[in-house]
């Protein structure tokens, strides 16, 4: 298990809200074009493929936030994952926001 470095944890987190953040935004603009043209697609694809297409962003936006939550590191004493507010006070003291236990080894 590595050690938590404030630093890291900081340039982790943010690399990782981006990421979600991208892979909301691809979602938001490829869900709004599916109902825009939802004409088009029905005509073409059929309730299928537009269920299909509408389907693979919301997986997508799932995922993401999965990753985003899921991939969050825990504290290495009360296995709290420090997301949320807790993520910030690890961050800032570098203890768990939890159990107020150092996160540093
Ligand atoms: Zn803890």
């Amino acid at each position: 298990m590595k050690g938590f470095d404030p630093a890291t944890l900081r340039t982790q987190s943010q690399s990782r809200m981006r990421t979600a953040l991208g892979a909301l935004a691809l979602s938001a603009i490829w869900l709004a074009l599916l109902f825009w043209y939802s004409d088009a697609v029905l005509d073409r694809f059929g309730v299928r493929g537009f269920v299909i297409a509408a389907g693979l962003a919301v997986l997508t936006i799932v995922l993401a936030a999965m990753n985003s939550i899921l991939g969050a590191p825990r504290c290495p004493h009360c296995r709290t994952r420090l997301v949320g507010s807790f993520l910030p006070t690890a961050i800032a003291s570098g203890k768990c926001g939890f159990c107020g236990k150092s996160l540093e080894g």
